[in-house]
């Protein structure tokens, strides 16, 4: 059997490890087992790792269950693979930093070239497809224009994000992260997003060639007179920016409205993102549209050539059926987003193609079915 090695040592940089593709495999190991012959596996003890952390993000399970399998595969991704061998055989695993129980065993099964039982557990639990429809147009998406990362209130690194796109087979992903207002969630001051965006760069070059490019974008706040939460200066910088609505979601109709339209007027702004606010499910309970004229809303964004969100994610189902279908007879554009706080949620936009696709909207209104030179020529202030 042969070891492929490709464990995905990659170039330090800022006291983290980019990773190449972790799909190396060293198989033709004996069984730790000694039991019934386990299932086998050729993945690394990284991939194991970071396939239970994806499928259990993609279920939208607790994030304290995930982040112990983020962490052993952060902390074993540096190490050579013999050491890591060496100490599965010695038993020593717990004691590297970030190794627990539970992780032990499964670096222990992939080690052994055995199907790690998490993660059997997890493809069995959440491994299926996400919902029978949307294929179709699912795979005419190029990319993705709305994820966060721990800068703001996601809950991985930024290259994890990119790497985890990649894997999906993106073109390319907008890091969108929040805008300074949004203080819950570690909105970025100017001055941090000045500096994430030569992080992005740096992700960029590592991962050149690969056909993948991270882009630089923002989540930004619609402020209450309709302005946007950063500098023009910065907004500049960025390639695609995502405009919403996070504050005073109930304020009055006729006011909502002018504060809507003006952001869309906003010659910023490239996507409408959530438009209306709801939650319909989930562990935030549940919460009413924002009141609006959506019709006039709609065509605002018709004429400025700003999409619609269509937010894949479970809890929002943004727009509605009613409005996605108003949007869509008003003749907007429409961008399909997961909105991934997680890598395993970059998996959520078959959601809204479904919908996209119940909807009758054609593909080519869809702005993430464009290449990325046509998206950015597009987004272009
Ligand atoms: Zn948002
Ligand atoms: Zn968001």
């Amino acid at each position: 059997m042969t070891c492929t090695d490709a464990s995905g040592a990659g170039r330090g940089w800022r006291g983290r490890v980019i990773h190449r593709l972790w799909i190396r495999k060293c198989s033709g190991v004996v069984g730790v087992s000694g039991q019934r012959p386990a299932e086998p596996y050729d993945g690394t003890p990284v991939a194991a790792l970071r396939r239970i952390a994806f499928l259990l993000e993609r279920g939208r399970a607790d994030s304290y269950k995930v982040k112990a399998f983020r962490r052993a595969a952060s902390a074993i991704l540096p190490l050579p693979p013999e050491e890591v061998a060496a100490a599965a055989a010695a038993g020593t695993l717990t004691d590297l930093p970030g190794i627990g129980a539970s992780t032990a065993k499964v670096i222990a099964a992939a080690v052994a070239g055995e199907m790690p039982e998490r993660l059997a557990a997890a493809e069995a639990e959440y491994g299926a497809p996400l919902t029978a429809g949307g294929a179709h147009l699912r795979s005419l998406l190029r990319g993705d224009l709305h994820s966060h990362s721990d800068w703001s209130d996601g809950g991985s690194p930024i290259e994890e994000m990119a790497m985890t796109a990649l894997e999906l087979g993106h073109e390319y992903l907008v890091l969108t992260d929040h805008s300074p207002r949004l203080k819950v969630a570690r909105g970025l001051s100017a001055e941090r997003l000045a500096r994430q965006l030569d992080v992005v760069d740096a992700v960029n070059d590592h991962l050149a060639g690969s056909g993948f490019t991270l882009l630089k974008g923002i989540e930004v706040d619609i402020l209450e007179d309709g302005g946007l939460d950063q500098s023009p200066a910065m907004l500049e910088r960025l390639e695609v920016r995502v405009a919403s609505v996070h504050s005073k979601l109930a304020m009055d109709p006729a006011a909502m409205t002018r504060r809507m339209v003006a952001a869309v007027r906003n010659p910023f702004t490239n996507v409408l993102g959530h438009c209306t606010g709801r939650l319909v499910t989930g562990n935030r309970g549940t919460r009413a549209e924002s009141r609006f004229d959506a019709r006039a809303v709609f065509e605002a964004c018709a004429e400025e050539g700003v999409a619609v969100e269509i937010n894949s994610r479970p809890e929002r189902r943004d727009p509605p059926t009613r409005l996605l279908e108003l949007a869509r007879d008003v003749g907007c554009l429409f961008s399909i987003d997961s909105d991934a706080h997680a890598p395993g949620q970059l998996d959520f936009p078959v959601l809204g193609c479904e919908r996209a696709e119940a909807a009758g909207i054609e593909s080519e209104r869809i702005v993430n079915t464009w290449r990325k030179s046509r998206l950015l020529d597009w987004a272009r202030p």
